[in-house]
């Protein structure tokens, strides 16, 4: 399958720093899948040159760049000047795509769509699911308050979730909750770490899921956890970890240790990226070639 067009796609990735990136491999295999031609860019701009920011999203408006990835430090810093916001990245408050619609500048937030379609893949639950058996609405609780987990939290609340976020500095959940209180309408609550043993220890709530949404664990820090030392796993919660790499994470590796269904958060990262594919180029991105590069590239680091 090769593009007749003529057309040579331009997308990037605007942060800093961008030292692993893993999407310009993933775009990368996109184009390939889809018989496009194009380059994915790396927009590594430090702080001091933040003014090269307009520049770049005026290139995006006038259709000479044909997408961006936004991660940190600009996924808030971008949204002064973009035109408009999809209602998931209103929500949020923060961006990681944009694109032009006909010189209108969009901002998306494709984190939060592509961790639910991928714990939806992973677990099989469906939204008006009686579940737990009771009937009472599923509990999650999502350790860390970053940008990760307001996307994760924003995505569980909107699907009926009842949320707990245990922060280590509680301002900052509290800080997330506020932010999200005009977009969902169920129960969220924050504590600290500290309180989490006795959160636990309570006969309710049982907890449907855990979530990491903290970076403890990622390479090369692989041997720490963000879950306390002595404390148990809640049980038959199904625990997703979004760090990816490495594949296991010592978070996961107690998970399978005490029977409890896990999984890290590639299938949201080739997600994310499919999604912000298919807003800049109208196609069906092929998730299959996406995901083995994914692969690929995991298991090159593992080796390394
Ligand atoms: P972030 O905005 O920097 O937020 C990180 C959060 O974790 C903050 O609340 C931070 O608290 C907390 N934290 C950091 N170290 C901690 C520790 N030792 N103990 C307890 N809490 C700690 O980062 P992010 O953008 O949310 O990313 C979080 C992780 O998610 C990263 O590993 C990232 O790669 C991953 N991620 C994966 C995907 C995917 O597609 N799978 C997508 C997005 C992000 P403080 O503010 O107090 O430091």
């Amino acid at each position: 399958m090769t593009d007749t067009s003529g057309k040579s796609w331009h997308f990037g990735l605007l942060g800093y720093p961008l030292g692993h990136s893993f999407s310009p491999h993933l775009q990368t295999a996109a184009l390939l899948g889809t018989g496009l031609v194009g380059k994915y860019h790396l927009y590594s701009l430090p702080p001091e040159e933040v003014n090269s920011i307009i520049d770049l999203l005026n290139l995006v408006r006038s259709g000479e760049i044909d997408g961006l990835n936004v991660t940190i430090p600009y996924k808030q810093v971008v949204l002064p000047h973009l035109d408009e916001l999809t209602s998931t990245a209103a929500g949020i408050g923060a961006v990681n795509t944009i694109f032009a619609r006909a010189g209108v500048l969009v901002g998306d937030n494709t984190d939060a769509p592509a961790f639910l379609a991928d714990l939806v893949s992973k677990t099989g639950w469906r939204r008006d699911d009686p579940y737990p058996a009771t009937g009472k609405l599923p509990v999650a609780l999502v350790l860390g308050a970053g940008g990760a987990a307001r996307a994760v939290v924003y995505a569980l609340g909107q699907a009926g979730w009842h949320v707990w976020v245990v922060a280590r500095r509680i301002e900052q959940g509290r800080e997330l909750l506020f932010s999200l209180r005009h977009h969902i309408s169920q129960p969220m609550h924050t504590i600290t770490f500290d309180g989490l043993p006795v959160l636990c220890a309570a006969v309710a709530p049982k907890f449907d899921l855990l979530v990491n949404a903290t970076p403890v664990g990622m390479s090369p820090e692989v041997t720490h956890s963000p879950w306390p030392k002595n404390l148990d796993y809640p049980v038959n919660t199904y625990v997703y970890d979004l760090v990816y790499n490495p594949p296991e994470t010592a978070f996961l590796r107690a998970a399978s240790a005490s029977g409890l269904r896990a999984t890290n958060g590639l299938g949201m990262l080739v997600e994310q990226a499919a999604l912000a594919f298919e807003h800049w180029t109208g196609r069906t991105a092929p998730r299959g070639a996406m995901h083995a590069a994914a692969i690929r590239i995991t298991d090159g680091d593992a080796h390394a």
